[in-house]
């Protein structure tokens, strides 16, 4: 099985409209309770049969010790962070204005890291909008062409809805600054949380999608994905297409999520979307963690979010009147239910 640990080390200089974990502004986990998260942890994940991955979130850089966090880990258990070939998020304020930038982006470069990744929300008015935080569209770009001057690549994921739609031309042209960059374009999942709630009315629907794409096409922008999505995952598709929920969940990733948070508090779930408290790492011991986690599958989708009976109430549901469109079936599924006012299975 795969297990990823969300470790939130601090806060976020953003607060983003679409996000999952709940980030924003928050506390700073020290570096000593860091050292006893690991101490607690490590023996016991050694002792899983699994592919094992730390995420130390919400955003990386606004821990003020970042780069000793980075070392220690790495004299601790290098093999549940190895970010190698692979890209790395930043809303690029915290990068930029870190005390230590210079030996943080030693530390990405000896961590084999080149490339780091920015979400976009659409122009300056869109996107400091949908981050909350006045003043980030500038800084982000600021950041980026502060990497490219270093010798990193930098990547774009453009974050789809009606709000980057008003701004779509203003970014693509920003982002037309940066040949060969990737860009990706995303259509943010769901989760009943308050935070996605919200997002809901800026979720497109098909139709507007698929405009959205023929734009995205005149800045060489591969739509492919969104297209597909689009013919698959709107909520017209979702309704008519035929239901086997208990299938669908067998194919689901074999993926388990758990949240230290900082306050040293253990939690079965991703960030902003826990299940179960499993204890505190204050004062677990290393076998008490292996005990709490080792008989816990897979939380990835269905059952994660909702009790699997839960979704054969859908099958009596009357066709919506929208078409929105989600990342997969069971985004749609959950977004329904929520609707609904089913009871879900998170905890705060
Ligand atoms: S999306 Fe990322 S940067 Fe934005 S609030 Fe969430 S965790 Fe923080």
């Amino acid at each position: 099985m795969k297990y990823t640990f969300e470790i939130t080390i601090c806060g976020c200089a953003t607060n983003c409209g679409h996000c999952y974990v709940d980030g924003g502004p928050g506390p700073i986990m020290p570096y000593e309770d860091y050292a006893l998260c690991l101490n607690r942890l490590v023996p016991a994940l050694k002792r899983l049969d699994g592919n094992i991955a730390f995420n130390l979130g919400n955003e990386t850089f606004c821990h003020p010790r970042v780069v000793d966090l980075f070392r220690l880990t790495d004299r601790v258990c290098p093999q549940y962070f190895d970010r190698r070939n692979e890209d790395f998020p930043t809303t690029g304020v915290a990068l930029l204005r870190h005390r230590d930038r210079e030996n943080i982006l030693r530390e990405l470069e000896r961590k084999g890291i080149w490339e780091l990744f920015f979400a976009v929300h659409g122009g300056q008015e869109a996107h400091d909008r949908m981050v909350s935080r006045p003043g980030r569209f500038t800084q982000l770009f600021e950041t980026a062409d502060f990497l490219v001057s270093r010798g990193f690549h930098v990547r774009f994921s453009l974050m789809l809805s009606r709000v980057f739609a008003e701004g779509l031309d203003e970014i693509m042209e920003r982002i037309s600054r940066y040949p060969g960059a990737k860009i990706d374009p995303i259509i943010p999942l769901y989760a009943p949380t308050p935070r996605l709630r919200t997002y809901q009315q800026y979720r497109l629907e098909s139709q507007e999608l698929l405009a959205l794409c023929d734009r995205l096409d005149s800045w060489q922008v591969d739509t492919a994905k969104v297209r597909k999505l689009c013919a698959n995952c709107s909520e017209q598709v979702v309704w008519a297409a035929h239901k086997n929920f208990a299938a669908e969940r067998s194919s689901a990733p074999n993926w388990a999520f758990f949240h230290v948070t900082h306050d040293l508090k253990l939690y079965y779930g991703n960030a902003g979307m826990h299940t179960r408290l499993l204890g505190d790492l204050r004062t677990m011991t290393a076998q008490q963690v292996y005990e709490a986690i080792a008989p816990l599958g897979p939380n990835y989708d269905f059952d994660a979010f909702y009790p699997m009976e839960a979704f054969e109430q859908l099958h009596a549901m009357p066709r919506p009147t929208t078409d929105r469109v989600y990342p997969s079936h069971p985004d749609c599924y959950y977004a329904w239910l929520d609707e609904l006012g089913v009871h879900n299975l998170l905890i705060k």
